[in-house]
């Protein structure tokens, strides 16, 4: 038989959990000291590696050739620390606590791990969480999946303490980073998370470090020793801080004697006031997380069911105090904060994957607009879940995906927000560029992606740089062409980027790179990217059939003059078309805009029949047959054609012959045949209503006006338009 075992893979301790397969309940399973937690500590000594207290101890008392608090720098490249010699990485580390974990696990349970499900802090960037993967395959587990912290310990304490519609407000205060996390408990045994927000640099460590300040001053009134110039004193109360600390968390004041070097024997007396007293300010910085949360998730102090503390740092007396202040109630008490992680993901482990979900929130000009749900339900009361099939975790994106894009006017680089923070993952959005290749150039595509949702990009992290290459040069359309392009943040909260061209089924090379070291040019405003005027022959065909008739032609005809007055027709001639049985030319390519607009408003319901019993490619054709310049037919519908499968056939044969089409439609009309009969799933837009029709000549604009394209190896602008995702 084999276990999935679920790891929390803690700053300071780390502890290892399964749900037992006897009892169906998550139990944590022992380390060869018989116990629960191990420290996150490594200590390598005459060419043997050490785990567990004997690593502590040594690494407490200063020892040399201790490696701790690594998981602080996971996701950097840099070496942390080099131990006889060999330098190691805070991945390699990371991969040697998880492969000493995975033995003692196999050894005490006497079985193979088939899975883990291993916990990092909800505000780790993706670079971390890759780091995470990588770490637990070197150390040969199969990674299920990544959960956050403060997820898991919800899953574990919501198994026994369900309420339906209780809001949860997750508080983790670890060794090394801090995250809040409102999660709520749906009536479906769904724990849904979500707000999540945190500060990667706030943990038990600084705690540790201003409790040093004082008992230096203290030692230093004492003795008079000077710290600044004996380091191995200095050495001697920064091994003893900690411990301090956690003593203060048990007694109210105690002496603390130490023997130093040039001294002798010194003590002093600390309570726990003095240490309250010079650490207020981190713990009111926690406050103003948890304050910036529930403005975010829109509710308010009141309507934050209980309080859950997660995380080691937890335990001193007055992270407790300062939160019944705030939110006029005790925290749960019912969980152990180091066991907690651990065993809600052994619950996770026995759970299948979740389906990706499209982007369900739309973002606008880089403000999100977010589809809240009611988070403020009549609250349940208290019950057991009857089994572990019945809880389900939803995860939400801790940071939002963007990527640097040239601002509307030109003026600046910007964070293009693609799929914004707080979302359900795993998701997916996809986006069209237009792009024009050419013919002997290098034809390439720079992607910058940014996790974060500062407008300015360089306040954000950036994690990688994508090129995308392969990009192949049509020559019968001069070189227009559309990239699409694929942002996903997976179930663990991973980034992935693909792309495709036009309307291919296989993706273009996508390569990431490191991103430069020097990005300052993305402080200064642009390049001016000098619009290149290409003629443009442009038709304008619209259904005219009953359908149509009042407010949904007249809305139409509207939407069709507006479009032409924003041409510019000293490179523009437009034609105009009536379809509905039969086609008719109601003006020929004109260089005319108030003839092309009066061409529009003379149009008529029903003035070539009242059905839809035709299609205009085929006289769209033979106009723009021998054209010069650029092609596009704009084709509007609002039902359903009779012979569609000829109207495909015939626009593709436009596409054949270098036309671009793009297919608008609304009411019933067909979305598949709107993207069917376009030249790229960008030209195929569908309004709900008649109305909106100005909006979807507003996109068609964007795409035809010359300055909105990227020319091959530029960068990205925010012309870019919503499309299908696609499958990986
Ligand atoms: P974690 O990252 O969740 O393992 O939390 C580890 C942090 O919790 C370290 O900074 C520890 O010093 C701190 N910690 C553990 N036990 C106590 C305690 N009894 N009092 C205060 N801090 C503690």
């Amino acid at each position: 038989m084999s276990i999935s075992i679920g790891i929390d893979l803690g700053t300071t301790y780390s502890a290892a959990a399964y749900v037992n397969p006897q009892t169906g309940i998550p139990e944590i399973i022992p380390n060869p000291e018989g116990k629960k937690i191990t420290p996150s500590v490594i200590q390598f000594i005459n060419g043997k590696i050490l785990f567990g207290s004997e690593a502590e101890e040594a690494f407490n008392e200063g020892a040399s050739g201790c490696a701790a608090t690594f998981k602080r720098s996971m996701g950097t490249d840099g070496i942390y620390c080099t131990i006889g010699g060999k330098s190691y990485t805070a991945e390699n580390l990371s991969s040697m606590l998880l492969k000493y974990i995975k033995d003692y696990v196999e050894a005490e349970t006497g079985e193979k791990i088939k899975e883990a499900v291993i916990t990092v802090p909800a505000y780790f960037y993706a670079v971390e969480r890759e780091a995470t993967l990588r770490a637990a395959q070197d150390a040969g587990l199969n990674v299920k999946k990544i959960i956050d912290e403060p997820n898991a310990a919800a899953m574990s304490y919501g198994l026994n303490h369900w309420r339906e519609n209780a809001n949860i407000l997750v508080y983790d205060l670890g060794g090394g980073t801090f995250d809040v996390t409102l999660i709520h408990m749906q009536g479906n045994g769904e724990l849904q998370t979500v707000v999540t927000r945190g500060d990667h640099f706030l943990g038990g460590r600084d705690w540790d470090n201003r409790l040093q300040d004082i008992l230096i001053r203290k030692f230093s009134d004492e003795t008079g020793i000077d710290f600044h110039d004996e380091p191995e004193s200095l050495r001697i109360v920064r091994g003893m801080s900690e411990r301090v600390k956690k003593q203060l968390s048990r007694i109210t004041s105690f002496e603390v004697s130490a023997d130093f070097p040039n001294y002798g024997k010194a003590s002093v007396d600390i309570s726990r006031d003095e240490f309250e007293a010079g650490t207020s300010d981190l713990l009111r910085r926690t406050g103003d997380f948890c304050r910036g949360l529930i403005d975010e998730a829109g509710i308010k102090i009141k309507d934050v069911t209980d309080v859950l503390l997660v995380g080691g740092s937890t335990r001193m007396p007055a992270v407790s105090n300062y939160l019944a202040e705030i939110f006029g109630k005790k925290p749960l008490a019912h969980v152990n904060p180091d066991e907690a992680v651990a065993l809600g993901a052994a619950i996770q482990a026995t759970k299948g994957n979740e389906e990706y979900v499209g982007l369900s929130v739309i973002v606008k000009d880089n403000h999100k607009v977010t589809e809240r749900k009611n988070f403020l339900g009549l609250v349940k009361p208290e019950r057991k879940l009857t089994g572990l099939e019945v809880i389900t975790l939803r995860e939400t994106t801790a940071h939002a995906m963007g990527m640097i894009a040239v601002s509307q006017d030109g003026t600046r680089y910007i964070n293009d927000i693609i799929i914004p923070a707080n979302h359900p993952r795993p998701v997916r959005a996809a986006k069209a560029f237009s792009f024009r290749t050419s013919l002997r150039g290098n034809n390439e595509m720079e992607i910058y992606v940014l996790q974060g949702d500062k407008i300015n990009p360089l306040e954000n992290l950036i994690p990688f740089k994508y090129t995308v290459t392969g990009i192949e040069h049509k020559s019968e359309i001069k070189g227009r062409t559309i990239i699409k392009v694929q942002y996903t943040y997976d179930t663990n909260g991973i980034i992935k980027v693909e792309a495709r061209q036009d309307n291919s089924t296989s993706n273009l090379t996508v390569t990431r790179e490191h991103v430069p070291e020097d990005i300052s040019k993305f402080s200064r405003p642009p390049e001016k990217i000098e619009a290149k005027p290409q003629n443009l022959n442009l038709v304008m065909a619209v259904d005219v059939s009953g359908s149509m008739i009042g407010k949904p032609l007249d809305d139409a005809k509207q939407a069709m003059c507006d479009f032409i007055e924003k041409l510019d027709f000293d490179y523009t001639r437009a034609a105009i078309m009536a379809v509905s049985d039969r086609t008719e030319t109601v003006c020929l390519l004109s260089s005319s805009k108030s003839r092309c607009i009066r061409a529009v408003n003379s149009i008529e319901c029903g003035q070539t029949g009242y059905e839809n019993e035709t299609h205009p490619f085929n006289e769209i054709e033979s106009l723009l047959a021998n054209e010069e310049g650029r092609k596009f037919a704009i084709v509007l519908a609002d039902g359903v054609w009779q012979r569609q499968d000829k109207a495909v056939k015939a626009a593709r044969m436009c596409n054949n012959s270098g036309i671009e089409t793009s297919g608008i439609g609304f009411g019933h009309a067909d979305e598949k045949f709107l993207h069917d009969i376009s030249s790229n799933d960008a030209n195929a837009i569908f309004v709900q209503g008649s109305e909106d029709l100005g909006r979807a000549f507003g996109t068609i604009a964007q795409s035809l006006g010359g300055s909105s394209e990227i020319d091959g190896g530029g960068l990205t602008g925010l012309q870019a338009q919503d499309v299908q995702t696609w499958e990986s």
